[in-house]
């Protein structure tokens, strides 16, 4: 079942990436919620990226599967204090918003790993949420990335308004690529769009995403956040 809405899921990226004539993007399986049996059940079918939004519920999962060297993204909100544990857990952390966290992700990032991949969470839609840098910002925090030798400066992630009406949504997903293609031309480690979800990816992808988060139409609903 795991397998088959897998291949599904691949195959529909594949074919969405066609018609707008863009490079496929990757797939990120977001497990949060979701058991280390159902995870190493999509692993068993050849998915190797999962994100979670939760240190304290990634620490445990990742601990169960660590044979089968996953590689894992951290994509919820990083509090200062979690920097620690997050810099040896994950390969990626897609939601660096401000300096400090920078820093401290970089001082405690362990010697025997490799540089920790970073994105910028940007705030595309300005919502009053407080997560994610405001697009003013991105190139400060860039820059501040790519100073240090403990953490590589991959790209960016958005989770734009999720208005009901897709459209909607679009011209925050522009926007992104905009900012996008600007940093990028300035850092030559920007290689990562990280955005699209289960209900909008083929948005997403014709806007130029390089990365979609996907849970639900990999797992199936989850019965809590
Ligand atoms: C939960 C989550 C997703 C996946 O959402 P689905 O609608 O289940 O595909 C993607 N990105 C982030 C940041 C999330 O928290």
């Amino acid at each position: 079942m795991l397998a088959q809405r897998l291949n599904a899921t691949l195959q529909s990226l594949e074919n969405v990436a066609k018609g707008d004539d863009r490079p496929t993007p990757r797939l990120l399986a977001v497990s949060k919620t979701q058991t280390a049996t159902a995870v190493a059940a999509l692993a068993a079918a050849g998915q190797r990226c999962f994100g979670e939004n939760y240190v304290q519920e990634a620490q445990t999962k990742i601990a169960a599967l660590a044979e089968l060297e996953l590689e894992w993204h951290l994509i919820g909100h990083l509090q200062s204090n979690k920097a620690e544990p997050a810099a040896d857990l994950f390969d990626w952390v897609q939601t660096v918003d401000r300096v400090k966290l920078v820093a401290a992700l970089a001082r405690f990032r362990p010697p025997r790993r490799p540089p920790l991949n970073v994105l910028v969470q940007v705030n595309i839609d300005d919502e009053a949420s407080k997560h994610g840098c405001a697009p003013e910002q991105v190139a400060e925090l860039a820059a501040a990335i790519d100073r240090e030798p403990r953490l590589t400066l991959r790209g960016l992630m958005a989770i734009p308004t999720p208005h009901p009406d897709l459209e909607l949504r679009r011209p925050a997903y522009r926007s992104m690529a905009v900012l996008f293609r600007t940093l990028a031309a300035r850092h030559g480690s920007m290689d990562t769009l990280s955005m699209g979800m289960s209900d909008d990816y083929a948005l997403a992808i014709a806007e130029g995403a390089t990365m979609v988060r996907i849970g639900t139409a990999l797992f199936g609903p989850r019965s809590r956040e």
